[in-house]
């Protein structure tokens, strides 16, 4: 008997097309009831096999690449422990920054992979199937890559503790939640649009690229390299996002002001979430390379807006609109957030603290239209009751928060030329009265009112009952954080003795 010669290996084409082109129909079941979200969203897919991914990864290529990367990134942050590389910082206030993405950014990449799961199996086509499978496992590997890079300061410093409960819980942390809430309980092309598109695409670089590097900036090499790590999935993420809306308005003309409305949507819901950002990188960050003005003239002033242009031949209208009013406001929302944030600093997981005046010049220098006008003059006010004079008044009232992407009220009608005045808008729905930060988050609410008065707002919770009790102490409880120790100033806190001892001794 012979022994059978053995196969030739596949090349790595043919086992992507293997893989991506079964051409399974369903026989014993109706294929509506297989896939039972492709019609919910009234999008037309006419042939899934149109569907093209540039990378064409295969499962043997996709696990090898991925396990090279995290070797690299875990001998780097192993390195980083060993060399005490918290003592390299610029200044433990920037640990704070970290604080915030832990809890608000990190929880959301745990979201993604769930999402990303839900959505390869709601997609008839195993291309787009396998592509979103893959950034499914991307994501459950940056929620792990950046709890384990970050559990190094947790040994050093307070607040990062119970940082998945946190953003269940608080109220500022209900912003990113909510976004990702929404996200998920949408249509799979939605979904695509939201997160693939909106979020990787046009977003992703307003985040990491400044984040990143602000955190190069200050010395935190461990969270530079997961930063790359996750970086160079993103490249995979932008391509996929920009991919599906391509393919989607391809394929029927009827999908097209489907389409438009989600695009508008998300660049809405994901720049609101991003005001987070704006207050890391103007504030929080020690040492600033880049203000959050400038990164939003480079990725939606420039970048964002040649991507829609880029549109326009499906039938996309770049949502002018919008764009603008992001231009407009780019000058006032990290400096209204973060004196929003030093305000009600008792009641968050963080610590802050005012600028100081190398802090101060440098945003005069960066924002001469806005900060020594309508900025500088507030925080020189919070100065006079900051320094040792005993009267430092911390919010405890509950603000009125915007039904949609939940930010309180806090920014103001910019774009009118009313910087004074704070930007309300409402509209009933039922006989109930329903609040929101701008005309776009009402039209998001409008558009599917059923969805948007469920929403979880904070504040309603914690009258209702639902947030540990109804003093201060019992909601902080609940949230999780630890009074006196992981809120409040900087200045007189446990980290900023812990960051003193550090230094004193090296
Ligand atoms: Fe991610
Ligand atoms: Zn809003």
């Amino acid at each position: 008997m012979s022994a059978e010669k053995r196969k030739k290996r596949l090349s790595r084409k043919d086992s992507y097309k293997y893989m991506t082109r079964l051409g399974w129909d369903t026989t014993y079941q109706k294929e509506d009831d297989v896939y039972p979200e492709l019609k919910m969203e009234g999008i037309k897919i006419h042939d899934w096999d149109a569907w093209e991914d540039p990378f064409r990864m295969t499962m043997e290529s996709y696990w090898k690449l991925q396990a090279e990367k995290d070797k690299k990134l875990y001998a780097i942050i192993d390195a980083f422990a060993q060399n005490n590389g918290q003592q390299n910082i610029t200044d433990a206030r920037y640990i704070n920054a970290l604080k915030v993405f832990i809890t608000g950014v990190t929880p959301v990449e745990y979201m993604a992979h769930r999402g990303f799961s839900k959505v390869a199996r709601s997609f008839k086509g195993e291309g787009a199937a396998v592509a979103c499978q893959m950034q499914a496992i991307d994501e459950l590997r940056h929620f792990q890559t950046q709890m384990h890079t970050m559990s190094h300061y947790n040994k050093h410093f307070n607040g990062f503790g119970h940082s998945v409960k946190k953003y269940d819980r608080i109220w500022y942390l209900s912003v990113p939640k909510s976004m990702a809430e929404d996200a998920m309980t949408s249509g799979p092309v939605e979904w695509m649009v939201a997160i693939g598109f909106a979020f990787e695409f046009v977003l992703t670089s307003l985040l990491f690229v400044p984040f990143m590097s602000g955190a190069a900036y200050n010395g935190d090499m461990a969270t530079v390299t997961f930063g790359f790590s996750a970086q160079s999935d993103e490249s995979r993420h932008m391509t996929l996002g920009l991919q599906a809306v391509k393919f989607v308005l391809e394929q029927d003309e009827a999908n097209v002001p489907i389409i438009q409305k989600y695009l508008e949507k998300w660049l809405w819901r994901g720049y609101k979430m991003l005001s987070l950002v704006s207050m890391m990188m103007d504030y929080m960050l020690p040492e600033s390379p880049t203000s959050w003005g400038e990164a939003v003239d480079i990725y939606i002033g420039q970048n964002g807006m040649a991507l829609f242009k880029d549109l326009e031949k499906y039938g996309i209208e770049v949502p002018t609109d919008m764009i603008n009013t992001i231009m407009a406001e780019k000058d006032h929302l990290s400096h209204q957030l973060w004196k929003t944030f030093y305000f009600h600093s008792a009641a968050e997981g963080l610590h802050a603290w005012l600028p100081d005046e190398k802090k101060m010049n440098w945003l005069s220098e960066k924002y001469p239209e806005s900060f020594d006008k309508y900025y500088r003059p507030v925080y020189e006010e919070f100065a006079k009751h900051d320094k040792g004079n005993g009267d430092r008044f911390y919010g405890e009232t509950l603000p009125c928060l915007c039904q949609t992407c939940q930010i309180p009220l806090v920014f103001t009608e910019i774009e009118e030329g009313n910087p004074y005045v704070y930007s309300h808008k409402t509209t009933e729905y039922n006989g109930e009265k329903f609040h929101f930060c701008s005309d776009a988050c009402k039209t998001i609410f409008t558009d599917q009112p059923e969805k948007y008065v469920q929403a979880w707002m904070p504040p309603h919770q914690i009258f209702q009952g639902n947030c540990g009790g109804a003093t201060m102490p019992e909601i902080l409880k609940w949230y999780k954080i630890e009074d006196g120790v992981d809120n409040k100033d900087y200045v007189g806190s446990e980290d900023e003795a812990t960051w003193n001892n550090l230094k004193n001794r090296g």
